[in-house]
């Protein structure tokens, strides 16, 4: 249908992105071709705070549910949309609001630490958000008398847990399906046969505690690119999901990566197609919004976490 209007369907995109005054913001996982046209690209971190201070009137947020939430928690006068609706998280899915009030009775002292990676009702019931590339900073600053419940990456926490010296943190037990298959024994095999390369890992990586040790750094994917940019070796060993590549080779032509595992791919993240960036801009939909009352509650452990980010 549009073809016949438009050249291509990344000219129909930049049309309606003007007429709807709308900013596109792509998660560092999302296809290569959603990345090359949006505005901002980045991690969770960097994409809630372009959300925070863009002054487009519609959001079009590539990413997966609760990242749309949290930007439409953060600009409740904005309207945000999504390419697919039902591209989810099933790291988010794995915990529920009325687990976490349970936790909280176990634990009446707790502060609970969420990962963004949740959804806003699970966040509502929180004290502090955080991202992979903060989790070690906000778990520093709660107090040391207090217990932290960490929900709800294990591994993730794991990390925070090693490089706080918090000992008083309980782990909730979710992971991440796409991070969770990337191997100790993979790693081992590419660092034997690509002794000179770096070798970068995501803190969601299931043999976190088997591999932490052969990391050069351990980083959220934002904290990858700038490794790799500021880092004087040419070859690299990246354990995330593989859309990372995109950024990484656009950056930094002249080197090389090695992906830990090729099967590391979020098919959630990859449920977005330019048919359907095209088609949410034309219709201004599927639109995710927060209710008031939830998102007031929602962006207390947001604002604390953007504080001190
Ligand atoms: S890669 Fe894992 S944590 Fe990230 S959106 Fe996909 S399922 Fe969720």
């Amino acid at each position: 249908m549009s073809e016949k209007i438009y050249g291509s369907l990344e000219e129909e995109i930049s049309v309606l992105r003007k007429k709807r005054h709308a900013v596109i913001l792509a998660h560092n996982y999302q296809n290569d071709e959603i990345q090359q046209l949006a505005d901002f690209t980045g991690d969770s971190l960097r994409l809630c705070q372009e959300a925070a201070k863009t002054d487009a009137e519609v959001i079009l947020f590539c990413g997966v549910h609760f990242m749309a939430e949290t930007a439409s928690i953060l600009c409740p006068d904005k309207k945000v949309i999504v390419p697919d609706i039902d591209a989810g998280c099933s790291l988010a899915d794995m915990v529920r609001p009325e687990e976490i009030r349970q936790w909280k009775q176990q634990h009446p002292q707790g502060v609970v630490v969420c990962y963004i990676n949740t959804s806003a009702a699970v966040k509502a019931e929180c004290d502090y958000c955080c991202t992979s590339s903060n989790a070690v900073r906000i778990v520093k600053v709660i107090p040391k008398n207090k217990e932290i419940l960490f929900v709800p990456d294990f591994f993730l926490g794991t990390y925070a847990k090693a490089n706080s010296g918090r000992d008083d943190m309980s782990l909730w037990r979710g992971y991440c399906p796409t991070h969770v298959m990337i191997q100790t024994s993979e790693i081992e095999r590419l660092k034997a046969e690509h002794p000179q390369a770096e070798f970068i890992m995501h803190p969601e990586c299931g043999c976190l505690t088997k591999s932490m040790h052969l990391a050069d750094k351990i980083t959220s994917t934002e904290g990858m690119v700038k490794y790799v940019r500021e880092s004087p070796k040419k070859e690299f060993i990246v354990a995330t999901e593989v859309g990372i590549l995109y950024r990484l080779r656009k950056d930094n032509p002249d080197k090389t990566f090695i992906m830990a595992s090729e099967h590391s791919i979020c098919s959630y993240m990859k449920m977005h197609t330019l048919e359907k960036l095209a088609l949410a801009l034309e219709n201004l939909q599927p639109e995710v919004k927060v209710a008031p009352d939830l998102a007031k509650k929602a962006r207390v452990c947001i604002e604390r976490m953007l504080a001190l980010s």
